[in-house]
């Protein structure tokens, strides 16, 4: 998700600077000739080491004293031993204690010698771990201090590495946590333990909070709070809850708009990029004092921690996007479903849905013009809430021209609120027009037994069947529900068509947008009725569902996309063709070895496959499918996400799902053209793509305007009916004459 990369990227500023903070350098001496010891120590305290050093000195005069002292002072940076103490190898066993048994291997270690004959140099420098090796008579006072000054230097170089690399690791692991939460309160759980976690916090505490800057007024609500601060979740940041020179530097990093470090407490300012005037403070109060050291490693982190805030909230608009007309601005069909779905038994029997539908609204669209259209929709949307102010009424556009409204059952509908409703005054452009409406009205006990996602076409269908066509104002009934429900004879038949092996595969074109020639396909399955005409996908694929039918079905459509590989294959077209598998077929864990062994029998190599699945049906089972999309990917099978943008709130796990492509939604097209709001969205769907690392398609694309735009915002791939709709084999062997494909 995150550029791990960045976090080796060694800031210049954040160089730690020298301070004035003097440190000690503790010394060691082993040595049993007191005497020796004597100057040894003399010599050592005249030394004046660089950088603000200090030097403590330590003694010992046997091999187990010596384990006592370094028992006790685990940081001693430079030891001498001398050879020869109680025993004649009394100090090279000291020295095999230290590396092996202790297992320090930073200690500098200097041997030391009366009698070098005894242990050579040679011999002692190539089986011990040490660093230097001296005879005593050699160790001049200026020796000593160029041994000391040397090992010291080392000592502070490796020490300062080893704890660089731990840190270091600590900011990796800490943003591997974090990252891998997209929820805003459990990001900035995580974010607050993290930063304890590298300060190593005991006893105090953090919050984090979000502002809204408005003018002058700035008002900080904290949204988590750990340690010192447990239990002031929801509150507002004010002087009462931190201490007066904490509170003085959150103010300066607001202000400032800048990161503050304090020897016991940082503020941290992330603004977020992608909501104008919103910004994230997160103050930590630390017990320890917060070193150079960790005062980089969190500027590093707050790098992760900052890219992290702007993913949640480009996911979270997302999310809102996929319940809100981006257009119109108001609530969509998905959220009036959302509505339905969180209703109880009761609230149902308490509950109907009107359905609004625009009349003749194609017509008008065609005559006077999308804009007009907009502004229509907009003025009879205003009047709905103003005649149903009061009544407590939930409304959303619920496509091109209805709008659903959900109101008490016990609404009484007069005789003159359905006038007023069924031909509404609309002022367009100073100009007085009439709205003609069509309502349904549906009381939500007449489909108890219904789906929510179905709910509102039943009320379509309803509102458009040949008994009401020609009827202004229609009340649903229970028997309605059932004759509409009633799809067993077209299950019947669909059972017999795929019994037969009779349904048909379309071929669309997938087109790179920069070479403008086709890279692949996607496979459609086709119904063809007696009478010629093609039975609508979405609705036998659904029925295939429903009718637990739908493996069948897609196995028999492999077959037909088995052969057509094979036929293009033939007249030397060698492109990728993409498979709709159903999540029906990938909860089976022998399903990519059977599409596996399909293959195989056929000599067709993976890559000539591709699959897609869609948002929702990834997500909502999203634990049940990975394994099998997993297993697609490490076969070569391309995987795409589907219809992405449509899905519902829990798109964050987007990022998880194992695809390759994001294949953009048809939806995200409508209007893109002079709407400025719509590609801003588009723009920062891809932008998401993008930096989780996804290729796109976009669908749907129907004019060379939107050809252009597309590939001017970055998309690689496209499909749509500007460059052909999906076609029978013999057709798409024509189309693909032009690209000089056959
Ligand atoms: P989908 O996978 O999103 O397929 C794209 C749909 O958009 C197709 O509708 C295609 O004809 C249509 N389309 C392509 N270009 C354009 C364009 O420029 N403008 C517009 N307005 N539409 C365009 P179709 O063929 O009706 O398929 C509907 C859905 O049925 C598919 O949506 C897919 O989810 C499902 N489906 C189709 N074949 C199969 C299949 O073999 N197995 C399964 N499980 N599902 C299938
Ligand atoms: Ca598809
Ligand atoms: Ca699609």
């Amino acid at each position: 998700m995150s550029d791990s990369n960045s976090l080796f990227v060694f800031d210049e500023e954040l160089e730690i600077d020298g301070s004035n903070i003097v440190k000690k350098i503790k010394v060691l001496t082993v040595e049993d000739d007191l005497n020796y010891q004597h100057a040894l120590t003399n010599s050592l305290k005249e030394m004046t080491p660089e950088d603000n050093c200090e030097i403590e000195i330590l003694t010992a005069n046997s091999v187990s004293q010596a384990a006592l002292v370094l028992s006790l002072h685990p940081d001693i940076a430079l030891t001498f031993i001398d050879v020869v103490m109680e025993d004649d190898d009394s100090g090279l066993r000291l020295v095999s204690t230290i590396r092996e048994a202790i297992g320090n291997a930073d200690m500098r270690i200097v041997l030391l010698t009366g009698q070098p004959g005894f242990a050579p140099e040679q011999q002692i420098m190539k089986s011990l771990d040490i660093d230097e090796y001296w005879n005593k008579s050699d160790v001049s006072a200026e020796k000593l201090q160029s041994i000391v000054t040397s090992n010291l230097r080392t000592w502070k170089y490796i020490t300062q590495i080893a704890s660089a690399r731990k840190g270091l690791q600590l900011v990796l692991d800490a943003s591997r946590s974090i990252n891998s939460k997209h929820d805003m309160r459990s990001f900035s759980k995580a974010v607050l333990e993290e930063i304890s976690n590298i300060l190593n916090v005991t006893e105090g505490g953090g919050i984090m909070c979000s502002t809204q800057t408005n003018g002058e007024i700035i008002k900080a609500h904290i949204s988590t709070a750990n340690g010192c601060f447990d239990g002031f979740e929801g509150r507002l940041v004010d002087e009462k809850i931190l201490l007066p020179q904490i509170y003085s530097d959150f103010e300066r990093a607001l202000d400032e708009k800048r990161h503050i470090f304090s020897e016991h407490h940082t503020v941290f300012y992330f603004c977020n990029k992608e909501i104008a005037g919103e910004s994230y403070i997160t103050i930590v109060q630390s017990d320890n004092e917060i070193s150079e050291q960790n005062e980089y490693l969190l500027k590093v982190f707050s790098e992760n921690v900052s890219t992290g805030f702007s993913n949640i909230a480009l996911l979270n608009k997302l999310t809102e996007l996929a319940y809100t007309d981006v257009s119109l601005n108001m609530h969509n069909r998905n959220w009036l479903t959302r509505e339905i779905k969180n209703m109880n038994l009761h609230e149902q029997y308490q509950t109907r849905l009107l359905v609004f539908e625009v009349e003749q609204f194609e017509e008008k669209a065609f005559t006077f013009g999308h804009d007009f259209c907009q502004k229509l929709l907009k003025e009879v949307y205003n009047n709905l809430i103003t005649i149903f102010d009061g009544y407590s009424a939930r409304i959303a556009i619920i496509n091109n021209s209805s709008f659903g409204l959900l109101v008490n059952a016990n609404f009484d509908i007069t005789d003159e609120m359905i006038a007023s409703l069924i031909r509404q005054k609309c002022v367009i452009t100073s100009v007085k027009q009439y709205a003609d409406l069509r309502i349904l009205d549906l009381a939500l006990s007449t489909v108890l037994n219904i789906i929510p996602e179905k709910i509102i076409s039943i009320a379509e269908s309803s509102l458009n069947d040949s008994q009401s066509a020609s009827l202004k104002y229609i009340k649903h009934t229970q028997e309605k529900t059932e004759a509409l429900t009633n799809r067993y004879s077209l299950m019947a038949r669909l059972r017999r068509v795929i019994g037969a092996g009779s349904l048909q595969v379309a071929l669309q074109p997938k087109m790179d947008l920069v070479n403008l020639t086709p890279v692949g396909f996607e496979a459609l399955a086709r119904w063809q009725v007696d009478d010629g005409s093609f039975i609508n996908p979405d609705i036998f694929i659904e029925l295939a569902e429903t009718a637990g039918l739908i493996s069948e079905l897609d196995s028999v459509i492999f077959d037909k996309i088995i052969e057509t590989i094979h036929k293009l294959s033939e007249l030397g077209v060698n492109l990728p063709v993409a498979f709709n598998a159903s999540a029906f077929d990938l909860v089976d864990s022998d399903y990519c070895k059977s599409i596996l062994h399909k293959l195989d029998k056929a000599n067709i190599p993976p890559e000539m496959l591709e699959l897609e699945i869609t948002e929702t049906q990834a997500i909502s089972n999203y634990d049940l499918i990975r394994g099998s999309l997993d297993q697609f990917m490490a076969l070569g099978i391309k995987v795409s996400i589907d219809d992405f943008g449509t899905g519902y709130s829990s798109i964050s796990h987007i990022t998880e799902i194992p695809a390759n492509t994001l294949k953009i939604d048809k939806c995200f097209l409508n209007n893109i053209d002079g709407n400025d709001n719509n590609q801003y969205i588009f723009e920062m769907i891809v932008n998401l793509a993008k930096r989780f690392e996804f290729s796109i398609i976009v669908e749907g694309v129907e004019t060379s305007e939107q050809c252009d735009w597309v590939k001017k915002i970055g998309c690689d791939v496209a499909q749509g009916y500007y460059f052909s709709k999906p076609l029978f084999f013999d057709d798409l062997t024509t189309w693909l004459k032009q690209y000089g494909k056959v």
